[in-house]
């Protein structure tokens, strides 16, 4: 079968408690819709003292391994394994422990909270409706040092704090988000274009043209992930997020093996995938 659609670099299953979908039906739908490689990237346990709400148990982490080499093995396209690991200030040793222990292809790094272990909601959260541009700057400073520990592959949806009402208006993101890509591209990671932003309230994939355009000016490589929590969203949007891609000045998209990276030219898309 022809892949018209680039690889789908960030997708989930029911192990993480709130996602819908054994890893074989999302490669399952992978093949379906005709992207070129499907990445399973679950969230990392690295602790089970905190956020086992949404992840996996680090007991479950060796049967996840398992499930996803099964489920390459029965593929006609290429899996990959991956993880979803965040980011917080102090995560380092473990993960580090953690990322080497496994023969990964991929770890996107993904900052979904601004103090991971307050208990004060607001404080965890990325939503401050009253201090936008602080919040914006405390955002991006945690996007930064991700980078800098040059642990990840990928920043997972670089303008997360969109999702919870805020603004990208670049008069409140530049100078912050600029930092965050100027260590990106120091790093040498790339960044994915993650399509669940599409279906989230602001209706705009994360991120948006302008800051794409800032990445491609630093020359940032690019992944494409739909973040699917369901089978049936494995690809969603892609044909858009390709040609925004485009508009942003890229011609080409990133896939890894192993944790190295090759650069692949965006496909020619000339018509509407299947739904
Ligand atoms: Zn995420
Ligand atoms: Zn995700």
């Amino acid at each position: 079968m022809d892949r018209p659609l680039p690889a789908d670099y960030h997708t989930h299953n029911v192990r993480c408690g709130h996602a819908r979908g054994t890893i074989a039906d999302y490669v399952h739908r992978a093949e379906e819709v005709g992207v070129r490689e499907i990445a399973c990237t679950d969230h990392l346990p690295i602790d089970d003292r905190f956020g086992v709400e949404s992840r996996m148990p680090v007991a479950e982490f060796s049967a996840y391994l398992d499930e996803v080499q099964e489920a390459a093995d029965a593929a006609s396209l290429p899996v990959l394994l991956g993880v979803e690991a965040d980011y917080y200030r102090g995560c380092e040793a473990s993960l580090e422990s953690m990322l080497n222990r496994h023969p990964f292809d991929v770890v996107l790094g993904s900052v979904h909270f601004r103090d991971y272990f307050s208990t004060d909601p607001i404080r965890r959260g990325v939503s401050d409706p009253d201090h936008p541009e602080a919040l914006w700057n405390e955002y991006f400073t945690l996007v930064a040092e991700l980078a800098r520990t040059q642990l990840y592959d990928i920043v997972g949806h670089i303008d997360l704090p969109k999702r919870f009402g805020m603004s990208t208006d670049p008069a409140l993101i530049e100078r912050s988000a600029g930092k965050a890509l100027d260590a990106i591209a120091e790093a040498g990671m790339a960044i994915e274009i993650n399509t669940s932003g599409a279906i989230h309230p602001m209706q705009e994939v994360y991120p948006g043209l302008t800051l794409l355009r800032w990445a491609r000016e630093r020359d940032i490589p690019l992944t494409f992930g739909s973040d699917a929590h369901d089978p049936h969203r494995v690809g969603d949007g892609f044909a858009d997020a390709v040609a925004l891609a485009r508009e942003a000045g890229y011609t080409d998209s990133a896939c890894f093996r192993q944790r190295q990276r090759t650069l692949l030219p965006l496909p020619v898309l000339d018509q509407a995938p299947i739904d």
